[in-house]
């Protein structure tokens, strides 16, 4: 019964130490979130204990009365949450969801379509290192000239190669796609229609955003980016046709044991994606993003050669152009960690640079906008953000107005 601060303090001291950099500084990746302290709290319970291999009601292990309730919990509230009639909560990532979705659906060797990972797409929409574009032939889709998802490319390529597969979902793509056009395009090439809805999941809990779950044969989601949950993965699906096939590709097809506590965190999660209090914040994240374009588009900025794929957002995040910017990813996205704002580099569409350096920015609000931020806090960042970026910033000047927002919206102030 040592705790963890007595038993092992370097691993102590260093969670210690990453708490203080989530307090002190802005978290701005588009992937990242807070998850409340209650759903960190599920997690690190007893339930990590148990071994659960099957499904609620049909386990291979004794002693699963009590983490068949926390399941099926999760797995009832998901569904509710996005209209399902389908949900495995399994998925100990993203990642794993796909794989496994994409592997009940299809099989090594068949076509799969999806977005180009330079243009937005996920490395398990076929990027070539990944199991995906290894074991599939992948045919990728791009964005237009004006950073939108070229829907009659889709339709060209859905004709010309026969897919078993039609991927709607992105990583770095500041726009909704338009689910309807997917599912009349893979109805007329005979694909299936499989969604990744990882990055926006929050925003269709919320009600902000398209819910893809009437129009795929299969949707996956991670339960931690604008879901606000624990670190993990879902799949759904509209109607129980593939219910079979999903969940024996999760467990045994890539999984063994759930991770219950995991799972028990996923349920305290969906309840607090089904409040009043979760729509507003979603909201908030939205306008954040919407207040974050607006500003790095206006002349001061454009001066500097800073821009904004696709001129605006529609979700979470925004894609900052640097292609005409003597700074490149790697550079801003330093400079901005220097001031205390946290993002990442990503590379644009037909990026000049190398990969590992880049021309863009891909900043997004939901671990603000769980922190409390409000429009007034948003348009203080993205002048900070802004000014940043310029060749003549004040360091110290910047640092000292990230501090004061921190200190203003105050992160987990019990821990
Ligand atoms: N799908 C999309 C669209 C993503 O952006 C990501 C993560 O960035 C994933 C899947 C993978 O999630 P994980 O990192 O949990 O494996």
């Amino acid at each position: 019964n040592t705790p963890l601060h007595e038993l092992d303090p370097d691993v102590a001291a260093a969670v210690d130490a990453e708490l203080h950099r989530q307090q002190s500084t802005l978290e701005m990746i588009a992937s990242e979130n807070f998850a409340p302290v209650a759903v960190m709290e599920a997690q690190g319970t007893v339930l990590t204990n148990k071994y659960a291999e099957g499904y609620p009601g049909r386990r291979y292990y004794g002693g699963c009365e009590h983490v068949d309730v926390t399941e099926q919990i999760a797995i009832d509230r998901i569904k509710d949450l996005f209209g399902a009639e389908y949900a495995n909560v399994q998925p100990h990532s993203g990642a794993s969801a796909n794989q496994a979705a994409l592997f009940a659906i299809a099989k090594p060797g068949d076509t799969i379509l999806g977005l180009d990972l330079a243009h937005g797409g996920h490395l398990t929409h076929g990027m070539r290192l990944n199991f995906s574009g290894k074991q599939f032939n992948v045919v990728a889709y791009h964005v237009d000239e004006a950073g939108l998802v070229d829907m009659a490319e889709v339709e060209r390529l859905a004709k010309e190669n026969s897919p078993k597969v039609i991927i709607a979902g992105w990583s770095a793509y500041p726009r909704q796609l338009d689910f309807a056009e997917f599912r009349r395009i893979a109805d007329e090439v005979g694909a299936y229609l499989w969604v990744d809805m990882a990055h926006f999941a929050g925003l269709v809990a919320a009600g902000l955003h398209p819910n893809p779950v009437p129009y795929a044969d299969v949707v996956t989601s991670t339960t931690h980016k604008t879901l606000g949950g624990p670190r993990g993965g879902v799949i759904l699906a509209r109607s129980k046709e593939f219910a079979k096939k999903l969940n024996s590709a999760v467990f045994p097809g890539f999984q063994g044991g759930p991770l219950e506590h995991v799972i028990a965190a996923k349920a305290v999660s969906f309840k607090v994606a089904a409040s009043e209090e979760f729509k507003e914040r979603q909201q908030r994240t939205l306008d954040g993003a919407r207040i974050l374009a607006e500003r790095l588009v206006q002349d001061d900025a454009k001066a500097v050669g800073v821009d904004v794929l696709s001129g605006g957002t529609d979700v979470h995040l925004v894609l900052v152009d640097l292609r005409n910017s003597e700074l490149d990813g790697q550079q801003a996205e330093d400079r901005l960690h220097e001031v205390g704002i946290t993002v990442n580099r990503n590379a644009v569409p037909n990026d000049p640079r190398p990969p590992m350096v880049t021309s863009g920015l891909r900043i997004g609000t939901p671990a603000l906008a769980t922190r409390g931020f409000q429009e007034d806090d948003f348009r203080e960042v993205a002048d900070v953000i802004a000014e940043a970026l310029k060749p003549d910033f004040d360091a110290e000047s910047l640092k000292a107005r990230v501090s004061a927002l921190a200190a203003k919206h105050p992160l987990y102030p019990n821990l």
